[in-house]
């Protein structure tokens, strides 16, 4: 499910995971107050994951010719 966004003018900017279906809060659930939902580009990125994000991603032909640094490869 996506990750969305949001400015509480009290708590500050928070995330929700919502489905694409679900609408848009208007509300903070914690306190109450309106909030904005926030325009993000790392809508869909799993934030603090660290690592995985970094690799290239290489071939995705499925050959058995995988370079070096593919994960997949290590397996
Ligand atoms: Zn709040």
């Amino acid at each position: 499910m996506p990750i969305y966004e949001y400015d509480c003018p009290k708590c500050g900017r928070f995330d929700v995971i919502q489905k694409m279906t679900s609408a848009p809060l208007k509300t903070h659930d914690a306190c109450g107050a309106k909030v904005k939902k926030a325009l993000s580009a790392g809508s869909f990125v799993v934030k603090g994951s660290g690592g995985s994000g970094a690799a290239p991603a290489c071939g995705s032909a499925g050959s058995s010719g995988a370079c070096s640094t593919c994960p997949s490869a290590k397996a």
